[in-house]
């Protein structure tokens, strides 16, 4: 974006919405993928945004993109850039559209059970507003305090009570969205309907590339009444996995369902010689129902082998499940090498992803596996990389041959490269293989038809025109 187009945006935009200092350039450079939070702490940033652009109302985005369309300048939407697949990094510069000021509920309804906010606001923010009125979002992922609904949405994001609550998928009622050509769209609020195909799927997982939500939807759920978690041990992966498919078969919905490897299990359970693997198992809701699903699921346990180990585990997991600092110390220390790599598959296959998985990325880092999303048809599986290399340059080059060796294993096997963060930077090369020609062509063709002038978050999803007629 050349320089000359500044003083035209700020006035398209408004006074104070443009923002051109250089740190904060910098940090609109970058999200939480560990190959892109090296870069920043390198202080290297080959994706700068010329201007960041923070909207505090809805109503300065529709000029602000036909502006950008007329004028071929790229703009990357951004919620509180916690994602962890580079899918907020500017690839061709231009404009980052920043949502995080676009904040607050707008409407909560008590009778239908659902919340309208907009789409900047803080996870945690949101959370405790409900929970101060009896509500939860049932939502809860692990990023809920770094997060926002409109990243949710872009993402196909999922919480870790997803057994109970199911995905962002299932959450969602509706959505606004701003269309690159400056339209605004309010998708029909209505429980369920079958008036055509039901287009909020669209911009689910669109990673900022068909529209910028600027509202969304969502159920709400009443605080349970009841409580009630139980962590046990299984002789290995092979007999949790069997346990967790006949609790999803016997049609229970516990809202904690996470079964760890041998090597997770001894940091799950803070006890270095822990020998097996750990399963934390919860249910909630009406308290007699809660009681008798938690019940009939630990018998079905005890049938493949968990032995109990009481609540405590568990609850000291949920009591501590936001912190993440020893993973953040480990990626600031120069030559520390974290990474994480979620994938899925179905119930009879998913033993051997994790098997394959688990020995071609032993050499290359410490490999903590856990399943933790499970569906009567199969299971997540989330993988933690934890090494050190020589330095940080030396760690991008071990993480480009981890994501290597792990999406080529997926796609051996037909699994889902991606169960929740999404493709973004990181798995872009491997994008139309897991898709397949015919998908591809429907995603390109949506892109198109949508986006004509191809400026929103351009370089995502393959759907990118040539680089060279991209302005910069
Ligand atoms: C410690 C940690 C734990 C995590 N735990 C989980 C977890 O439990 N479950 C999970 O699913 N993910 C998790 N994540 C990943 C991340 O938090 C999610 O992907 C989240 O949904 C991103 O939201 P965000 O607001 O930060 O979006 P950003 O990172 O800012 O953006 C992500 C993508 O969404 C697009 N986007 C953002 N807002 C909008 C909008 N309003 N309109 C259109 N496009 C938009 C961006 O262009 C980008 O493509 C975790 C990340 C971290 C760092």
């Amino acid at each position: 974006m050349t320089a000359a187009y500044l003083p035209e945006l700020a006035r398209v935009v408004g006074p104070g919405t443009v923002i051109t200092d250089p740190e904060q350039l910098d940090v609109h450079a970058h999200d939480l993928w560990p190959v892109s939070a090296k870069e920043y702490l390198q202080g290297r940033h080959p994706h700068r945004p010329d201007a960041v652009v923070r909207v505090t109302d809805e109503s300065q985005i529709p000029p602000m993109l036909v502006w950008a369309a007329e004028r071929k300048v790229p703009v990357t939407p951004r919620g509180l850039g916690s994602g962890v697949t580079g899918a907020a990094v500017p690839v061709h510069g231009g404009i980052v559209l920043d949502l995080s000021a676009l904040a607050g509920i707008v409407d909560l309804d008590e009778t239908d059970l659902t919340v309208t906010v907009r789409a900047g606001t803080r996870g945690d923010t949101l959370e405790d507003a409900l929970a101060e009125r009896g509500y939860t979002l049932g939502h809860s992922p692990q990023s809920l305090p770094l997060s926002s609904p409109g990243g949710w949405v872009a993402t196909r994001a999922i919480g870790q009570f997803s057994s109970r609550y199911g995905g962002i998928e299932d959450l969602v009622v509706s959505l606004t969205v701003v269309l690159p050509t400056g339209e605004t769209v309010r998708l029909p609020r209505v429980p369920r309907a079958a008036v055509g195909p039901d287009l909020k799927h669209l911009f689910l997982g669109a990673e900022g590339t068909l529209g910028i939500v600027t509202e969304v939807t969502l159920r709400i759920f009443p605080l349970p009444e009841h409580r009630t978690v139980q962590a046990l041990r299984f002789p290995d992966v092979a007999s949790g996995i069997e346990a967790m498919r006949h609790i999803t078969r016997a049609g229970l919905r516990p809202f904690l369902v996470r079964l760890y490897d041998e090597d997770e299990s001894r940091i799950a359970m803070n006890d270095g010689s822990f020998d097996g693997c750990a399963l934390f198992l919860g249910s909630e809701g009406v308290r007699a129902v809660a009681e008798a699903e938690q019940v009939t699921a630990l018998d079905c346990c005890t049938r493949f082998g968990g032995e109990r180990l009481g609540p405590e585990p568990a609850q000291r997991w949920l009591d501590h499940r936001y912190d993440v600092s020893a993973l953040e110390s480990l990626l600031r220390h120069p030559g520390g090498l974290v990474e994480t790599i979620e994938v899925a598959h179905f119930w009879s296959r998913i033993h051997r992803v994790y098997a394959d998985l688990k020995d071609a990325l032993t050499p290359l880092a410490g490999v903590l596996g856990h399943f933790s999303h499970v569906y009567s048809h199969g299971t997540s599986l989330y993988l933690i990389l934890v090494g050190e290399a020589a330095d940080d340059a030396a760690v991008q080059r071990r993480l480009t041959e981890i994501w290597t060796a792990a999406m080529e294993i997926c796609l051996e096997h037909d699994a889902a490269i991606s169960h929740h963060h999404g493709v973004g930077i990181a798995r872009l090369p491997y994008l139309r293989r897991a898709l397949g020609e015919g998908a591809t062509t429907v995603l390109h063709r949506v892109k198109a038809a949508l986006d004509p002038a191809g400026v929103l978050n351009p370089g995502k999803l393959g759907t990118d025109r040539p680089h060279s007629e991209v302005q910069h």
